[in-house]
C-alpha cells in the first residue's frame, strides 16, 4: 500500500469507527501527522485532498512547510509537540492549532502573543493522563485550575484537551477521563488517539485524531517526541 491507499484506509476506520457509535464522521477531523516525512512525501497526501497535518517541531515545520503551503490548496497546521516560550512567536505565525499548552509560562506567553500579533490559533490544552513523569501536561488534579487559570486570567479561549496515554496501558480510561475533564469544564474539542488506538478514541468522544504512521509509514527514530 502506498500512502494514499493508507489514508484511504484510516478514513474508512474513522467512518467505521463512527458508526458503530452513533456518531457522525464529520464530526472527527484526521490529523496526519507528517513529521520526520519530507515533502515529497506529503505533498501526494495533500493533491490527495487531505487538509489536516500535524507536526511536533516548529523548526522543521518552518524548514518544511511554507514552500509546501505555497504550492498546495491551503491546509490546516496542528502543533502537537511540545512547546518553549522562546519559539511561542514563530509558533503563532505557523500554526492553525497549538495542542500542547500544558504551563502558565506558555499561557502567558500565547497571550501576549496572540494579542500582538492578532492570529488566534485553536487552543489546546494538554492533560498527562497517566501523570508519567517524562511526559508533558497538566497532571489531571491539576488540569481545572489551570484551565481556569489560561481563561480567566490570560482570557485565552481554549478549544480542546489532548493527551498521549501511556504506551503500555489500554488508552481507553486515559480517553474517558480526558473526556470527563473536559465535560466538566464546558470544553468540546478532545484530541486524541494515534495510530494503534484512534477507533478506540472515536469511541470515547475524539473530535481530532493524531495519525501518523498509519498513513505515511514507519518512521525513523529520531524524532520521537
Ligand atoms: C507522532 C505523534 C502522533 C502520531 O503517532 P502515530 O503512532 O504514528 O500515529 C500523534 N500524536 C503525537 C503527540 C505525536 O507526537
Amino acid at each position: 500500500m502506498d500512502s494514499i491507499e493508507r489514508l484511504q484506509a484510516v478514513r474508512a476506520e474513522i467512518a467505521q469507527a463512527c458508526r458503530a457509535c452513533g456518531r457522525n464522521p464529520a464530526d472527527v477531523t484526521l490529523i496526519a501527522v507528517s513529521k520526520t516525512f519530507p515533502a515529497a512525501d506529503i505533498a501526494p497526501v495533500i493533491d490527495a485532498g487531505q487538509t489536516v497535518f500535524g507536526e511536533n517541531r516548529v523548526q522543521e515545520t518552518r524548514d518544511k512547510w511554507p514552500a509546501l503551503r505555497a504550492a498546495h490548496p491551503p491546509v490546516e497546521l496542528h502543533l502537537i509537540g511540545p512547546l518553549q516560550s522562546n519559539k511561542v512567536r514563530e509558533a503563532v505565525a505557523l500554526f492553525d492549532a497549538i495542542h500542547t499548552v500544558d504551563r502558565p509560562k506558555i499561557a502567558a506567553a500565547l497571550a501576549e502573543e496572540i494579542a500582538r500579533s492578532g492570529r488566534r490559533p485553536r487552543l489546546f490544552v494538554q492533560v498527562n493522563t497517566g501523570a508519567e513523569p517524562q511526559k508533558a501536561g497538566v497532571l489531571p488534579e491539576a488540569a481545572d485550575a489551570f484551565l481556569a487559570e489560561c481563561r480567566e486570567r490570560h482570557r485565552l479561549e481554549i478549544s480542546g484537551l489532548m493527551c498521549i496515554p501511556p504506551a503500555q496501558d489500554v488508552p481507553d480510561p486515559h480517553f474517558a477521563l480526558l473526556a470527563k475533564i473536559a465535560a466538566r469544564n464546558g470544553i468540546c474539542g478532545l484530541s486524541m488517539g494515534m495510530s494503534a488506538d484512534f477507533s478506540a478514541a472515536i469511541r470515547q468522544g475524539a473530535t481530532h485524531v493524531r495519525v501518523g504512521s498509519a498513513i505515511f509509514g514507519h518512521r525513523p527514530l529520531v524524532n520521537e517526541a
